[in-house]
């Protein structure tokens, strides 16, 4: 006989993802006897029989959707004697522990939920094999309902029969449930039998706003096609301009309000259903959405609750992070109703608790790829191979704050845990910290932080009572974006508002020569932006008119013009700390045409110099390279001058970006790396990073940005954790 036995042994993202119903259905069809079950966080196959080889095709080839393939291995085996294919329950393993993140509804479920005669039909917790709650709702591994929040809710017989039906959907889909048995919404304070549903969009059109449990967390929702709707959010979240977020039905109500294109589509509907900032029609919604800039995040229904209020409400909905500014996302009922009961006027609340709290993701598209903004939902935890891994964690920035961990194979980046400017945020971060190294079963020996001792996250990682490493902030910047690509040698372009640097400095627009080899990380600063001093020290971040004196006392013809107040500090130095950032010389020019004096969240001065510099071509201004200090001062001389003689504010926006970009080209040209890397929050710039990324590539460099792992602060937890895990050393001379 010709029968054959082979053993797979298949890695990857193979759990909670209809993996084995899969190899089920394809075995069968082949004809294959055998068997398959998962083993630790991989699936072990033996199949026999005459097409064994189609198998491993067919799982190579068309695996389900939301699986990933890492590494798939086969050996030949002895045929044994048997008569039919089974999956097998799973052993327990001693493999690297994967878990998928939240997925988005399917079309299969979404058909169910909106049809009538379905089982599912209105159910707001529908799920299957291929969608519904994974990392927000797992508490251990395996990935099994007794180890999930659902495991309180018992199932009724008809889930059970699909539970265990291998040729059904809903085969071994962990959190699968219908009205009968699973979850259930009630409205605070509401005990009639009124539908919550029903009565929730009723609230939402009569424009009061509505505090919902989401799927990571609480959301606040108020109609958005209102401005006074949106600025009565506002006033009680205490977010005067920071973009809010809209959700709405499908990709063609998307349309009705900003560009779409075929990326944006298809990371708008994508698993991972994120954020996603698009260009905005004008005068389709309010402004107050997002006043400062010219585009909005937009997001589609990511699970059946969001679905069912996004199809019933019928309009663009307003759906922002449940908290209060800066402060943590409310995961729990009562807390919620306690943390936002002056914000929201009804709670719409359900009884699946929530493991861990995951915001809603955010994401772009750029350079026509996507590229993450915010690492949350849908998208953390997300695991990257390394050569040679240690147990490690990594506590990230101050800012936009996300952790990352590292076991003997991987650096596994964690959710985005905000600004860690308040006690509950820091609370919220070390929490997200117990729970990852619990999760992940892993024990730091070492803990990386940054170098500045003050932020939150160092102060934490030193409360660990192990062993620190203080990473320089623009290097980790580089190094997570070379760990996501793979780089060993490049030149980073490191941008950003501020990060200590090993000279007491503020750091910020930095050109890095950084080079991973077996025998470690090495890196040399070869150039920076010229340094200029922020007079008021933390208050320069905020009013901008203080980076502009700043920067204006270095240009000799412009030092005349400077306030006696700014003078005053800037001539003895005092609080006046000298920064080489490129955030801060935005800030400066946002002053300078008048666009933005005092910014009310991060970025805003900047935001709003994008938005006015629109697409339009543009002259450059000049920068000079020397000694390798990009040196901007004629930049600033020749806007100053331009706007004392009435060059409107975007057209002096347009040339700034313009000037920066070849700036950047000039560094490169200086330098003999191909892959220029472009990191750090000012690469959320849109314009500024096509704009550099072009010239760049016209020159024949490889720009490089950051994707999966973000440009900002949000990325700096693994970049630590490579320094720490391969060793660093700063090979430089030059610190200047
Ligand atoms: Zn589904
Ligand atoms: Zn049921
Ligand atoms: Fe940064």
């Amino acid at each position: 006989m010709n029968a054959r036995r082979i053993r797979i042994h298949v890695e990857g993202a193979v759990q909670g993802v209809g993996f084995r119903p899969f190899v089920y259905r394809q075995a069968v069809a082949l004809g294959l006897c055998g068997w398959v079950r998962n083993c630790g966080s991989s699936v072990e196959i033996e199949a026999q029989g005459l097409s064994t080889a189609a198998l491993v095709d067919r799982i190579q080839a068309s695996h389900p959707p939301h699986a990933s393939v890492a590494c798939l291995q086969v050996e030949e085996i002895a045929a044994i004697d048997e008569q039919a294919f089974r999956i097998l329950p799973s052993r327990p393993g001693e493999d690297v522990i994967t878990v998928v993140p939240d997925l988005a509804t399917c079309q299969d479920c979404r058909r169910e939920i909106l049809d009538p005669t379905s089982r599912f039909y209105r159910y707001p917790f529908t799920n299957c094999s291929q969608c519904g709650p994974r990392y927000s709702i797992v508490e251990r591994v395996p990935y099994d309902r007794a180890n999930t929040t659902m495991r309180g809710f018992a199932m009724c017989s008809e889930c059970r029969r699909e539970y265990g039906d291998p040729l059904n959907r809903r085969y071994h889909a962990q959190p699968t449930a219908c009205s009968k048995c699973g979850p259930g919404l009630s409205l605070h304070g509401n005990a009639t039998s009124a539908d919550p549903l029903q009565l929730a969009t009723k609230s939402l059109h009569d424009g009061q706003i509505v505090a919902i449990k989401g799927l990571g967390g609480f959301q606040l929702l108020v109609d958005a096609s209102l401005s006074e709707r949106v600025e009565r959010l506002r006033q009680r979240k205490r977010r005067p301009h920071k973009p809010l977020a809209v959700m709405v039905r499908d990709i063609g109500e998307a349309r009705e309000y900003c560009m779409v294109d075929a990326a944006e589509a298809h990371l708008l509907e994508s698993a991972g259903a994120p954020i996603v900032l698009l260009t905005r029609r004008p005068g389709r919604l309010p402004d107050a959405l997002a006043p400062d800039t010219g585009t909005l995040g937009v997001m589609l229904p990511a699970t059946p609750l969001h679905l069912l209020l996004a199809q019933e409400f019928a309009g663009p909905l307003v759906c922002t992070s449940g908290n209060l500014s800066s402060e943590p996302i409310c995961t729990d009922n009562e807390e919620a109703v306690e943390r936002l009961g002056r914000i929201a006027d009804v709670f719409l609340l359900h009884d699946r608790p929530i493991r861990r709290a995951l915001d809603d993701s955010v994401a772009r598209v750029i350079d026509g790829e996507p590229q993450l903004l915010r690492l949350a939902r849908g998208f953390a935890p997300l695991p990257f191979p390394v050569r040679k891994g240690r147990q490690a964690l990594a506590a990230g920035s101050h800012l936009k704050n996300t952790l990352s961990l590292c076991d003997s194979g991987r650096i596994i980046v964690g959710q985005h845990n905000g600004d860690l400017e308040n006690s509950l945020s820091v609370d919220a971060m070390r929490q997200a910290g117990a729970d990852l190294r619990e999760f992940f079963g892993v024990r730091p020996a070492v803990v990386a932080c940054d170098l500045h001792p003050d932020y939150a996250s160092s102060v934490y990682a030193r409360e660990l009572k192990l062993p620190t490493v203080a990473v320089q902030h623009h290097v980790s910047h580089a190094l997570a974006c070379m760990l996501e690509h793979g780089l060993s040698e490049v030149l980073a372009v490191v941008w950003d508002g501020s990060g200590l640097g090993p000279d007491g400095t503020i750091w910020g627009g930095e050109f890095l020569q950084v080079d991973r080899t077996p025998s470690g990380v090495t890196w040399r600063r070869v150039a920076h932006l010229k340094q200029f001093r922020l007079p008021g020290g933390d208050a320069a971040s905020k009013e901008t008119s203080r980076c502009l004196a700043g920067a204006m006392w270095e240009v000799p013809e412009l030092k005349g013009l400077v306030s006696s107040s700014a003078r005053q500090l800037l001539e003895r130095g005092l609080n006046s700390p000298v920064c080489s950032s490129a955030g801060r010389l935005f800030d400066a020019m946002a002053a300078l045409t008048g666009l933005c004096a005092v910014q009310t969240y991060e970025g805003q001065g900047a935001s709003r110099l994008e938005a006015a510099a629109g697409t339009q071509q543009s002259v450059d201004y000049q920068l000079s390279l020397a000694g390798g200090v990009l040196d901007w001062r004629d930049l600033l001389l020749a806007a100053h001058g331009d706007a004392t003689s009435g060059v409107a504010a975007g057209e002096i926006a347009a040339r700034f970006h313009a000037g920066l970009a070849s700036g950047i080209l000039s560094v490169a040209l200086d330098s003999a790396r191909k892959s220029v890397v472009l990191t750090g929050g000012c690469f959320q710039n849109r314009l500024l990073t096509e704009l550099a990324v072009r010239r760049l590539r016209e020159a024949g460099f490889e720009p490089v940005l950051a994707r999966r792992i973000p440009p900002n602060d949000g990325g700096v937890s693994p970049g630590q954790l490579v320094a720490t895990v391969e060793g660093v050393s700063n090979v430089s001379g030059h610190t200047g």
